[in-house]
């Protein structure tokens, strides 16, 4: 497998072409962005921590029976995944009111759910990922009404199993973002990433936030806090 081109450049990681059409090469960055991109920096060794955390749930959740677009860890940074048609929906799962869900409805951060709930954002920063329900996403073609079905049986399935593992870890799953695509033959597939960027991490006894808000919200420690999820992760294996 040679790398080619590079196709794209997001926030937080780069993509590549290979000589095989039906596989990507993705590299994760250092870089940090929050709020629409409007604050920038950098969190170093995020993109190992990423990438690393990212391939191995993906792996845990494929035992599990769920298809995801990974492949082949390739080093540290550099992932080989299949190629996907992004559904262009970020997908959030929440346990806990946190962010923009309390923002939104005036409830304070840590209201825990009876039952997790689910929402969707198209996925366009021109409009800044607006909040969108199901049945618009299905007028505008962004996905079929069984591909949401079958998203939403995913993102249930990879929260309990998200959760659970977490818990053993001594740490609350708050709220998580995913994001899906479709293979050639149609199939569904978790695309992009899993990991304390795209994730809500409390410690479970203090409540200390191991996650990207450290970033979004200037706690300091944020180095620190990835690499604290990252230990305890590779400690539970
Ligand atoms: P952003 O585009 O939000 O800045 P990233 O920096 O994470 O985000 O860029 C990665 C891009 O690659 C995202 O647009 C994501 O939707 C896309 N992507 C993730 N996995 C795949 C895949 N398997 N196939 C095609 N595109 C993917
Ligand atoms: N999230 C993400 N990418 C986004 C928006 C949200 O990964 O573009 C994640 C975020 O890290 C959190 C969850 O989705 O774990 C819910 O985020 P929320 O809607 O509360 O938005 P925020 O407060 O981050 O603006």
């Amino acid at each position: 497998m040679r790398i080619l081109d590079q196709l794209y450049e997001g926030k937080a990681k780069k993509v590549f072409a290979t000589d095989d059409p039906q596989l990507l090469v993705v590299r994760y960055k250092d870089d940090a962005t929050a709020f629409n991109g409007l604050k920038k920096g950098t969190i170093s060794g995020k993109g190992i921590i990423n990438n690393q955390m990212s391939n191995f749930f993906m792996e845990r959740l494929e035992a599990e029976g769920i298809q995801t677009h990974f492949v082949k860890e390739l080093d540290k940074r550099e992932t080989l995944v299949k190629k996907v048609s992004i559904v262009p929906l970020e997908v959030i799962v929440r346990n806990i009111a946190a962010g923009s869900f309390s923002k939104r409805y005036g409830v304070e951060e840590g209201l825990e759910f009876e039952q997790p709930t689910i929402e969707f954002s198209y996925k366009n920063d021109a409009l800044g990922d607006p909040l969108i329900n199901e049945y618009h996403a299905v007028a505008l073609s962004l996905a079929t009404r069984k591909e949401i079905e079958q998203i939403k049986r995913y993102a249930f399935e990879i929260n309990d199993f998200l959760k659970k593992f977490w818990k053993e870890c001594g740490i609350t799953l708050v709220d998580f973002k995913l994001e899906f695509g479709r293979l050639e033959n149609g199939a569904i597939v978790l695309a992009d990433e899993i990991s304390p960027d795209t994730s809500r991490l409390w410690d479970s006894k203090t409540h200390e936030k191991l996650d990207k808000d450290r970033f979004r919200r200037d706690l300091g420690g944020v180095e620190e806090a990835y690499d604290e999820v990252m230990k305890r992760m590779m400690r539970h294996e």
